[in-house]
């Protein structure tokens, strides 16, 4: 397949393009999961198991739903009411759409949904404990973006948020609303935010200036600076995990790697670290498109935490 990447990742990023072939694509959460373990990503991107949505992870594509449709509002509007306003319409909205997120509640239990969405709306109060929403307009929201790096492979993600100030500089918001210990999350967070900085620099031909992750759960901010040297050795890691992957799917040899991680992973019963056995390795997998990554929207905004 050929593809015409925005930029050539060994030339001057604000060089005209040149059509190149695209072997394979990775997104940044694909990719952190093989860094976090290898087993993971066999069985989320090669197995494609299913993975029930938790409370936690519904309750953050929601706040990240009312997020981005807040910025609809005209700038005066945007207060904490009006947020809270969108929250039962936006879960509305996922359950029509995804209806097994109606089974994270028992049939005639209205206390847990009632608590649920009350959980919601004090995450959106953290949101507004850090940010004020009427002093913003957002360049992008929830928008995919993608690069070509090392003339075949198509790196892309959905970043929450975009920022362009009038001078041209960039700002990628991240939001969080986990509730995991923020020091077992910050590793892969960055690594997701970096991930969004080269697509950016190697599209747009500038290194963000802040990367920001926003911890609603605990109203903290968190900014990174990048710089360029960075990101040509963070694209150099990106094409190494990936040759890692590669090699790994033709050995059909994916180790699992415990951390404090597994303790969110939905698959240990079929993990030998866990004393499980792992479903015999998908014959289709070998010949699977390596342009189709796991999942087209690798994970519901939110359901990352
Ligand atoms: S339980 Fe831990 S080691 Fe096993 S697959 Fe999940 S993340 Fe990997």
């Amino acid at each position: 397949m050929t593809a015409e990447p925005m930029i050539d990742s060994h030339g001057d990023p604000t060089a005209a393009p040149a059509p190149v072939t695209v072997r394979a694509s990775l997104s940044p959460s694909r990719a952190a999961d093989f860094k976090t373990c290898p087993l993971l990503y066999r069985f989320r991107s090669i197995d494609r198991l299913p993975e029930r949505p938790t409370v936690e992870q519904a309750r953050g594509t929601l706040v990240h739903a009312v997020l981005e449709r807040l910025f609809d509002l005209p700038a005066a509007a945007r207060t904490p009411e009006s947020a809270g306003d969108l929250v039962a319409p936006q879960w509305d909205r996922l359950v029509t759409e995804e209806p097994e997120l109606a089974s994270l509640f028992a049939d005639g239990d209205t206390a847990g949904p009632q608590e649920f969405l009350r959980s919601a709306t004090a995450l959106l109060d953290g949101y507004f404990a850090v940010e004020d929403p009427r002093r913003l307009e957002p360049a992008e929201r929830e928008a995919l973006i993608s690069a070509v790096v090392d003339d075949e492979l198509l790196i892309r993600g959905y970043l929450d948020r975009l920022d362009v100030a009038p001078d041209g500089a960039l700002r990628v918001v991240d939001y969080k609303t986990g509730g995991a210990p923020r020091e077992a999350f910050e590793a892969r967070a960055l690594f997701q935010l970096k991930f969004y900085a080269l697509v950016l620099w190697r599209t747009r031909g500038v290194v963000p200036r802040v990367l920001r992750l926003l911890y609603l759960k605990d109203a903290k901010v968190c900014d990174y600076a990048p710089d360029a040297d960075e990101l040509v050795r963070f694209e150099r890691t990106v094409v190494a995990l990936w040759r890692a992957i590669e090699q790994a799917t033709a050995r059909q040899d994916f180790r699992p790697r415990p951390s404090r991680l597994c303790d969110w992973c939905s698959h240990q019963a079929l993990c030998p670290s866990y004393g499980g056995t792992p479903p015999p390795f998908p014959v289709a997998a070998a010949a699977a498109d390596p342009l189709v990554d796991a999942r087209s929207r690798p994970v519901a905004p939110g359901a990352d935490e």
